[in-house]
């Protein structure tokens, strides 16, 4: 029987379609090889690899001095610009307000055909200290009011470059699907008196049939209401706002799990295309208590079509039991 599954933090409903599910090891990607083995190390046609750097469109390096480890850089073709103020105009039907805001890429490593599974941890643990540097930048800014961290990962996440990127844009509205997410949020604590996201991860970690692995510090866990085959979310095992009250041990923590759900993803569906965002309280709202952030990271192994769009419900057609269990699973190679 099929069944229908809610996200209680999202409300997000799927259908789970268990008589036409497919086996875990049917999402693997076995037309293109890994993206290591397509591209060369070095790119001279790539704008992020060393030696195209354009100096005018840096914001940071790390470290200051010698080779670069990791660039900050305003992006060339910017959704929204830091020029000028956002002005709002509404004439009763149409709401405008001028595209003010902050659209930088970080450039993760100087390798152009590197990914996160096979770059080591202390590597992550740099760039997610890079985002944390430039949130706080970012929170500088009193017109802004929504930082969205995030990674297009392969031909099938949307990305058109290949170098390992992430970008972050800094919005001057917050977006309604996050308003949403507080409203709900802040009804289940004044009926419960408790984090509904604490609450599901307490109990994806006393169950375990979804948990992917986990730390001191995160869960990795399959959504029980996944919205497409291995949809997962990595949370906080304790109570936190926003992204950028986390201290260095906590990133380094959230390095490893990071390292250790994206090498599973990598040997397990071969380099599967993947979008991984950060998904974190409104600037202005990091001091009211009612979201709990956390990273969901997408396998993008299934296509969604007119039934997603009509209803804004989707179909997986994998069980998030299996997915979980198939990546516990994943025989990995040793770290070097
Ligand atoms: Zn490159
Ligand atoms: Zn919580």
């Amino acid at each position: 029987m099929p069944e229908l599954r809610q996200n209680l933090a999202t409300k997000e409903w799927v259908i789970i379609a268990t008589e036409r599910a497919k086996r875990p090891d049917n999402f693997i990607d076995l037309d293109t090889p890994p993206t290591v083995e397509r591209e060369p190390q070095h790119d001279p046609h790539c704008p992020f690899c060393p030696g195209n750097e354009e100096p005018a469109r840096e914001i940071e390096r790390w470290p200051d001095d010698g080779p670069w480890q990791i660039r900050v850089v305003r992006n060339k073709y910017p959704a929204l610009t830091q020029n000028g103020d956002p002005v709002r105009t509404f004439d009763g039907v149409h709401r405008c307000i001028t595209g003010v805001g902050h659209h930088e890429v970080v450039v993760d490593h100087p390798q152009h055909n590197l990914t996160w599974a096979l770059m080591a941890p202390e590597d992550i643990e740099q760039v997610l200290t890079t985002y944390h540097r430039r949130g706080w930048s970012i929170l500088e800014n009193p017109k802004m009011e929504q930082i969205i961290f995030f990674k297009n990962r392969g031909p099938h996440s949307g990305a058109s470059l290949k170098h390992p990127l992430s970008q972050l844009i800094a919005l001057p509205v917050v977006p309604n699907y996050i308003r949403h997410r507080i409203e709900e949020a802040r009804r289940y604590s004044d009926d419960h008196g408790q984090c509904i996201y604490c609450v599901m991860a307490q109990d994806e970690l006393n169950r375990g049939e979804r948990i992917i692995c986990a730390n001191d510090h995160f869960a990795a866990f399959v959504l029980y209401a996944a919205l497409s085959p291995f949809h997962l979310w990595i949370m906080p095992r304790e109570h936190s706002v926003s992204f950028l009250y986390s201290q260095p041990d906590q990133l380094k923590a959230l390095a490893q799990i990071l390292h250790d759900v994206l090498r599973r993803l990598y040997y397990g569906l071969n380099d599967p295309s993947f979008n991984l965002i950060i998904h974190s309280a409104p600037l202005k709202e990091i001091s009211n208590n009612y979201l709990h952030w956390y990273v969901s990271v997408i396998p993008r192994v299934s296509r969604s079509a007119g039934f997603e769009l009509g209803s804004g419900m989707f179909i997986n057609p994998a069980l998030p039991e299996a997915s979980a269990e198939f990546l516990r699973d994943v025989k990995m190679p040793d770290v070097p």
